[in-house]
């Protein structure tokens, strides 16, 4: 027999109160998969979501990407303690979609973080591990309501480039930040494309000891491919400074560009505009997601899935053929209709 489940006045009341043991379950709740769970999740979330407006915007979600190595953890140590002694609540949390699959998390390692991880104004979550990159993005934008409610007023989010997982975070959050090492001319090629598009703020860290030069070359030369990206007349062209985390320089430097651009994105009314697309774009990626699982669960689906497969190979169907097949196998099942 199954524990019974607080309500959700309970977990909202423990959550608005900041207390650690409601929060923690509140989490659970969001990263289950169970039913009865879901339920209970989306009512809380009903509750502790604030109406649109000030109070709303106060909060401040950053997003730190880079490969391993880059110096994530330590940044986000060194200016989560700085936060912290300004008087800010900070939250860190992991999209790490290679935990999906290997049940370990990259990110998230509370001893990475050993300071701040023992520090009472912050809360640090690994990764969820709830299957997709779509259940992580859910789980986590979820986790996003929850933090805020307890009073973290800064949220770091942090990823590895790993598939799509920039993307997801950075459309979670206000400012998308892109740490990376000193690289100049050829090596510059070996930085995707994709997240230089994405970033708000590119940061070149480790500029210390011997790198200095480096790193200042290589923020030269990366500002100048920031340019191509950026239009002149766009709101907003990423700078790109240089830090070392280690030892601790550039980082109010570089929480200072990540100020700027929220009050540039507020005082041309951007700034709302975004969350608010981000969370229309939020409910079709769960319609999205939805559809399509229910799509590969389907027993119709399942039973012309082979032959489908195997005609595309062979040539006998295209794609597009075959994927009306799919749908109208789907349909046939009863299934929402998404076309035939
Ligand atoms: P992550 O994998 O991106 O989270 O990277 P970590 O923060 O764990 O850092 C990886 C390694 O680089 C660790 O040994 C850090 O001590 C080191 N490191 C991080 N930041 C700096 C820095 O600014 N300068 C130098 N020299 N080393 C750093």
């Amino acid at each position: 027999t199954r524990a019974a489940l607080p309500t959700a006045d309970e977990l909202a009341a423990g959550v608005r109160a900041d207390r650690r043991a409601v929060l923690a379950r509140a989490i659970t709740l969001v990263e289950s998969r169970r039913a009865d769970h879901h339920e209970l999740a989306q009512r809380l979330l009903l509750e502790l979501t604030p109406p649109p407006g000030a109070a709303a915007e106060a909060t401040v979600r950053v997003g730190i990407t880079g490969v391993p190595g880059v110096g994530k953890s330590t940044t986000i140590e060194a200016l989560g303690n700085h936060l912290i002694s300004l008087g800010h609540k900070v939250a860190v949390l992991a999209v790490d979609p290679s935990s999906t699959r290997s049940g370990g998390s990259i990110l998230g390692d509370k001893t990475r973080m050993g300071t701040l991880a023992v520090n009472p104004r912050a809360y640090i979550r690994p990764s969820p591990t709830s299957g997709t990159l779509g259940g992580v993005a859910k789980a986590t934008r979820e986790t996003i309501v929850l933090l805020e409610a307890a009073g973290f007023d800064v949220i770091l989010v942090e990823t590895v480039g790993v598939g799509q997982s920039e993307v997801t975070v950075a459309e979670m959050v206000d400012t998308f930040c892109f740490l990376t090492l000193a690289r100049t001319g050829d090596q510059l090629q070996g930085i995707k494309k994709g997240v230089l598009e994405l970033a708000d703020v590119v940061v070149v860290n480790k500029a210390d000891g011997e790198h200095v030069v480096d790193a200042r070359v290589a923020a030269r030369e990366l500002s100048s491919a920031m340019r191509l990206i950026h239009p002149r007349d766009s709101l907003w062209r990423p700078p790109v400074l240089t830090m070392s985390a280690m030892a601790g320089t550039g980082v109010t430097e570089f929480w200072a560009e990540v100020l700027r651009h929220r009050e540039v994105l507020q005082e041309a009314g951007e700034f709302a505009a975004r969350r608010q697309r981000q969370q229309v774009e939020w409910t079709w990626s769960m319609v999205r997601d939805e559809v399509l699982s229910r799509v590969e669960r389907s027993d119709r689906v399942r039973a012309v899935r082979a032959d489908v497969e195997a005609g595309v190979r062979s040539g006998d169907l295209t794609p597009a053929l075959a994927a009306r097949r799919i749908l109208a196998a789907f349909d046939g099942a009863g299934g929402v209709g998404v076309g035939g």
